[in-house]
């Protein structure tokens, strides 16, 4: 096992750039024809697994990465093996548009204890709006079928609906997170596309909705019947803060091709934008200035300065860092009421529980 100085909790490793479908706002190019060399993804996890920290994360994306099941399989098999050596609490995941799935799928993921995320964006005006078959046929009805399969094969810490807000439909946000919540699913990632045109009023909308969506949280606890988003999971993994100015912590990927780089430059578009957001590969290993810097140093403060360069990708920042940022203060809310109220201590509990059987040895 390599050992590397910074700590990698998350790594994502893009198996294909192949898809089923051809969402609007998705900027991979489907006709590449890329499949990642698994000699690269023993690459990549040798590095994240040698990194230091006890809880590492391993998401497995596309394209659509049960396109190539079979690479998966492999993947999943050797990061759990090289984790024997390695002894960190690992977590593996997939994130799928849905449409592959079936009950041996669903059956393959229990077994070998892999979370799964499912593209999902609630209700059909918003989900059809951009997750759509290269005919152009909304994909609502599919993914709601299969999503009603997943949450019947998968235990809830296992599941996550991934609602990614386009900012045409930010004002939404709140009633298709409802409609998501009826499609089954307990345990929701909010996210914001980047690269199709956040302006203030799309960003206002997001927020509004976002804080109604964080009153429902509240009053699910005090109800009783929880309601998560997988945010919370992560901040009690996540649990030193002053880590997450090292892009290598959180956002650090890895392309069907077989090169690094840094969240959310994964895909980008041509070989010139590519130039400028590739941090190293597999084969040559990474970029040397990354090499052996360590966090936290004086070169750090100026580290991605002169990174996240393509504008176009950029303007998800704001009602991502505002979902965090609101995301954290609720939570911190919920940890301070623990001690008094067993309503909060109970859903922190399933949470803790969630965290403990999904990140296993
Ligand atoms: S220079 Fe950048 S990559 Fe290196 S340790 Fe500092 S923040 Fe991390």
């Amino acid at each position: 096992m390599t050992e590397f100085n910074k700590e990698i909790q998350k790594l994502k490793l893009a198996l294909t750039s192949d898809c089923v479908l051809r969402c609007t706002h998705c900027f991979i190019d489907k006709s590449a024809g890329l499949t990642l060399r698994f000699e690269d993804a023993v690459r990549a996890i040798d590095l994240f697994l040698g990194s230091p920290g006890d809880y590492k994360r391993l998401e497995l994306y596309g394209g659509e990465p049960f396109l190539r099941f079979d690479l998966l399989k492999r993947i999943v098999s050797f990061a759990r093996r090289a984790n024997r050596k390695a002894r960190k609490r690992l977590f593996i995941t997939v994130a799928t548009s849905g449409v592959p799935l079936d009950e041996a799928k669903l059956a393959w993921l229990r077994e070998n204890r892999v979370g799964l995320a499912v593209s999902f964006s609630g209700g059909r005006v918003t989900h059809d709006f951009s997750r759509v078959f290269p005919d152009g046929r909304g994909t609502h009805a599919v993914v709601g079928g299969k999503s009603a399969l997943a949450v019947r094969h998968l235990r809830v810490g296992s599941l996550v609906a991934l609602f990614c807000v386009h900012p045409r439909r930010a004002g939404r946000v709140y009633e298709d997170f409802k409609e998501v919540l009826a499609a089954g699913f307990f345990v929701v990632d909010v996210e914001c596309v980047h690269g199709h045109g956040w302006d203030r009023e799309s960003v206002r909308l997001f927020r509004e909705g976002f804080d109604k969506v964080l009153r429902l949280v509240d009053r699910s606890i005090r109800a009783g019947r929880f309601v998560f988003l997988e945010n919370f999971i992560e901040m009690l993994v996540c649990t030193s803060r002053d880590k997450f100015g090292c892009p290598f912590y959180r956002d650090f990927e890895m392309y069907p091709d077989g090169v690094y780089s840094l969240y959310p430059f994964g895909f980008v578009n041509g070989a010139a934008d590519a130039a400028r957001v590739r941090i190293g590969g597999g084969v040559k290993g990474l970029d040397k200035r990354f090499r052996s810097c360590s966090y936290p140093s004086p070169a750090c403060a100026g580290c991605t300065r002169g990174y996240y360069v393509l504008e176009r990708l950029r303007d998800g920042h704001a009602p991502y860092a505002y979902r965090n940022g609101r995301a954290e203060i609720f939570f911190k809310g919920v940890l301070e009421k623990v001690a008094d109220d067993r309503r909060y201590s109970a859903y922190v509990r399933e949470i803790r529980a969630m965290r403990e059987s999904a990140y296993v040895f």
